[in-house]
């Protein structure tokens, strides 16, 4: 692999640090505590190209590869995970799915308005009684005439309150598991959709995360993504690419870890001397830099196999689970460099340590992850 970057991937980079820089550091503790980015930030992120970096040309996007889509996911979770989460789903799991299995119509429709911010997706996979084991889903989508007539209830919606269109997953056949499952492309405003907003979240407040229920609600099959009983392809496929930009957002929140504890120690003085003289917190800053260094280049070797064509689906798991371990411990470790000022939200590093907590939880725990790299070396599924 070319560790070199490109000309526009250098160009990229630049462009959305100093947009992360402007618009969204100074900003992230105050959306932090009235649990809301401001909705300005999407148009802004659609104005840049940032929600159809790698959406064709031909669709409002602009064809971009995938590390220099890896490259602004980072900047944006080193500037607010809850803005780099809004970014991962709209395009990441909804705008890339229709771009690979959606019908001309499909794709004409959503995609110039996902990649210029004037909609937003979301991805509606999990369910109340079903998270690890989605397969299982319990959401039905029945035929009636040209129509399907969909019931049921979705958990944990990233966007969900915000979205226009949600990419759902119900099940369509009477086949257990996974091969009953269709995907649908639903429009929030259809009648019998409702979405509640869940709040007291750890982290990622600033996000739009809901409880949506569906009760009789009617699309045409024109809605339908990808054939009957596909809709699970559809879902793993979103999540193999979407694990890479939670992986970069969380090298984004290790970068900021490092950051912060770097300038601290330089500043704080103890015993005489700032506190970068002292052995054991170099130790805590090297430990930070070493898992930023591993995490963004197993994120970085993901995105070069998926440019490649090469298959990424096992690396993506190792990039998710090592860089969202990785997050927590780096911010836990800026934590400790701050001392008690560290506790105290005056400071970034303790929303670092929140924000990033979350990421070993979605898009497949830590544990899903060890039996999804261990299934792929030993053949044998443990799940
Ligand atoms: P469970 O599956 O009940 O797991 C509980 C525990 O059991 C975990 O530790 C898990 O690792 C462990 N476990 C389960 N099965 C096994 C096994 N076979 N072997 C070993 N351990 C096991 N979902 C969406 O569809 N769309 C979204 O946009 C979305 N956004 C989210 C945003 C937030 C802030 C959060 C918190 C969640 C979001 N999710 C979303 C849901 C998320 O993907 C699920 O929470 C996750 O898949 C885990 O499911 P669960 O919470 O039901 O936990």
């Amino acid at each position: 692999m070319d560790l070199e970057l490109s000309e526009e991937q250098v160009a990229v980079r630049r462009l959305a640090k100093e947009f992360v820089d402007r618009e969204i550091v100074p900003h992230a503790a105050e959306w932090d505590r009235v649990e809301s980015v401001d909705r300005s930030v999407v148009r802004s992120l659609g104005d840049l190209g940032f929600l159809g970096l790698t959406i064709p040309e031909e669709y409002g996007g602009c064809g971009g590869d995938h590390l220099a889509y890896c490259l602004v996911t980072e900047e944006l979770g080193r500037g607010d995970s809850a803005v780099r989460g809004i970014l991962s789903v709209s395009l990441g799991l909804v705008a890339k799915s229709i771009a690979a299995w959606g019908s001309e119509e499909q794709k004409n429709h959503w995609l110039p308005r996902l990649c210029s911010g004037e909609a937003i997706g979301c991805f509606g996979l999990t369910e109340p009684g079903t998270g690890s084991d989605a397969a299982h889903l319990a959401t039905r989508a029945r035929r009636d005439g040209d129509d399907w007539v969909i019931d049921g209830t979705k958990m944990f919606i990233t966007n969900g309150t915000w979205a226009d269109v949600v990419l759902l997953f119900a099940r369509t056949g009477p086949e257990p598991g996974h091969q009953g499952v269709t995907a649908f492309l639903v429009p929030t405003d259809t009648p019998g959709l409702t979405r509640r907003e869940i709040h007291g979240k750890l982290g990622l407040r600033g996000q739009a995360t809901a409880e949506l229920v569906l009760d009789g609600v009617r699309v045409p099959d024109g809605c339908r993504i990808a054939p009957e009983g596909k809709g699970f392809s559809v879902a793993m496929s979103a999540l193999a690419k979407g694990r890479m930009s939670v992986a970069a957002g969380c090298v984004g929140i290790a970068q900021a870890a490092l950051d912060a504890a770097v300038a601290y120690a330089g500043e704080r003085e103890q015993f005489g001397k700032t506190i970068a003289h002292h052995q054991l917190v170099q130790e805590l800053i090297s430990d930070i830099a070493v898992d930023v260094d591993a995490a963004r280049l197993l994120t970085w070797r993901v995105a070069d196999h998926i440019d490649r064509g090469l298959p990424f689906a096992t690396e993506s798991s190792v990039a998710k689970l090592y860089a969202s371990e990785a997050a927590v411990r780096a911010a836990n470790n800026a934590l400790q460099v701050f001392g008690g000022y560290g506790y105290i939200d005056e400071y970034p590093v303790g929303k670092l340590l929140r924000d990033a907590r979350v990421m070993t939880l979605y898009e497949g725990t830590s544990q899903i992850h060890k039996l999804l790299v261990g299934r792929s070396l030993t053949g044998v599924s443990a799940f």
